[in-house]
């Protein structure tokens, strides 16, 4: 058996022993096991960097909030208060406050689904709609299925439940289903059990890819021949530069999909504001799960929410930020096509913040940051977005919020970095 912190994770991973050893850690045998799988992400190592003001970052997804309307929304926040404050300041029910369920369900009709605010749960950001998710399916060596790359968070919400994460390759059309359907024979015929998929079909972090129309229903029928729950990470949605819409998974598989939303992107990611849409008895456990964890979301910036998509123009807004990021987009895609050196390739995104660029052979983009850093630009490595080393040719780069000056700066210092390493 083994006791709290004494788990043969602790005792034989030597990063944990190396990192206990120096920092002198007073309670290091009194942590769980699972402890030894949450580890600081390299994001967060980089900010701290990548937020000098000298240092063009093309590291972190922060959205452009330069773009929303901050006196009316002012002017919204103190009416709320002075209103509505014995409501908004009061706690609230573990699923989310009615009148944005309701709202939530108007949101994803854009998206094609039909959806009873009943089904809806509002979540702190659709990050702990994952961590919940998380939680109520996975055991301790139990698989997720994820794309490679995947997102960081995900990444991390997965290893802290000591699930372990397969990798299943996609392309410019996404998930590729014959990948798909080898790594579940694959999983199965080793014996292990697959919790569900999570995937980002539109507009991927950090892939930058989108999930082909025609292979939405293949990828559905896959899961469901093979007993599979879909996880739908779906906040970028809402912006493809063209405007255009894909419809969600979940609007043609109600039964085997949950579908997570966030106003992260579309309104504003410090609100934390998200949401689980779930089959019902799913949409149970994460309520219990969800009242264990918080009591129930922030009434307040669930009130701020449900008043700006009642009294804004949102899709309006929708509309402000498409068109900042696709001119972001372009400055990028520009940039690298006019710097980067020959045995380069990135992906041409077509919506949401993020191109993966993929470096030539010998290089390692982990190896090569404090160079870039020394020449003011910041990106994030590839290794960051898988859960088994790969990567190392790879980086994130994300156009979301430096202005395009800034981007056609930051892509210029890029390149004259990787030219630095092809000479070494
Ligand atoms: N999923 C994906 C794919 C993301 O990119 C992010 C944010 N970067 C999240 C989930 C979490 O978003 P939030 O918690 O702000 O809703």
């Amino acid at each position: 058996m083994n006791l709290p912190g004494q788990g043969p994770d602790q005792q034989s991973n030597p990063s944990v022993a190396a990192a206990a050893g120096r920092s002198l850690d007073p309670h290091v045998q009194r942590y769980a096991a699972r402890t030894a799988g949450m580890t600081a992400s390299e994001i967060r190592a980089l900010f701290a960097v990548a937020s000098r003001p000298e240092v063009v970052s093309l590291a972190g997804g922060m959205p452009y909030l330069a773009a929303l309307p901050m006196d009316s929304l002012a002017t919204d926040v103190a009416e709320l208060i002075a209103t509505e404050g014995q409501q908004a300041l009061q706690y609230g029910s573990a699923q989310g406050i009615p009148q944005l369920r309701e709202q939530i369900c108007e949101v994803m009709a854009l998206e094609g689904i039909s959806a009873h605010p009943d089904d809806v749960v509002v979540t702190v950001g659709s990050q702990s709609a994952l961590d919940m998710v998380t939680r109520i399916f996975c055991d301790p060596g139990d698989v997720v299925l994820a794309e490679a790359p995947s997102y960081v968070g995900a990444l991390g919400t997965f290893t802290a439940y000591q699930a372990e994460v397969v990798h299943v390759e996609i392309d410019d059309n996404g998930l590729i289903p014959s990948a798909l359907s080898a790594a579940l024979d694959a999983v199965r015929a080793s014996g292990r059990r697959v919790k569900f998929l999570y995937t980002i079909p539109n507009f991927h972090n950090p892939g930058g890819v989108t999930l082909s129309a025609e292979r939405r229903p293949e990828i559905l029928r896959i899961c469901a021949e093979h007993d599979v729950l879909v996880i739908e990470d779906n906040p970028y949605g809402l912006l493809g530069f063209d405007g255009q819409t894909y419809p969600a998974l979940r609007a043609s598989e109600p039964d085997n999909v949950v579908y997570l939303g966030s106003f992260s992107k579309t309104f504003a990611p410090g609100l934390r504001v998200g949401w689980a849409l779930a089959p019902h008895a799913v949409r149970e456990k994460l309520v219990l799960a969800a009242e264990s964890a918080t009591l129930c979301p922030p009434t307040i910036t669930q009130a701020v929410v449900s008043r700006y998509l009642a009294a804004h123009d949102w899709k309006g807004q929708i509309k402000v930020y498409q068109q900042a990021y696709r001119e972001r987009r372009d400055a990028m895609l520009t940039a690298l096509e006019q710097h980067l050196p020959a045995g380069c390739t990135w992906t041409r995104p077509d919506g949401g913040f993020y191109v993966w660029l993929t470096v030539p052979e010998g290089l390692d983009t982990k190896a090569m940051l404090p160079r870039a850093v020394t020449q003011r630009v910041a990106y994030v490595p590839g290794t960051a977005f898988y859960g088994d080393g790969f990567g190392s040719r790879q980086m994130r780069l994300s156009f979301c919020y430096p202005t395009p000056e800034r981007i056609r700066e930051g892509v210029r210092r890029l390149a004259t970095v990787l030219e630095g390493e092809l000479e070494l």
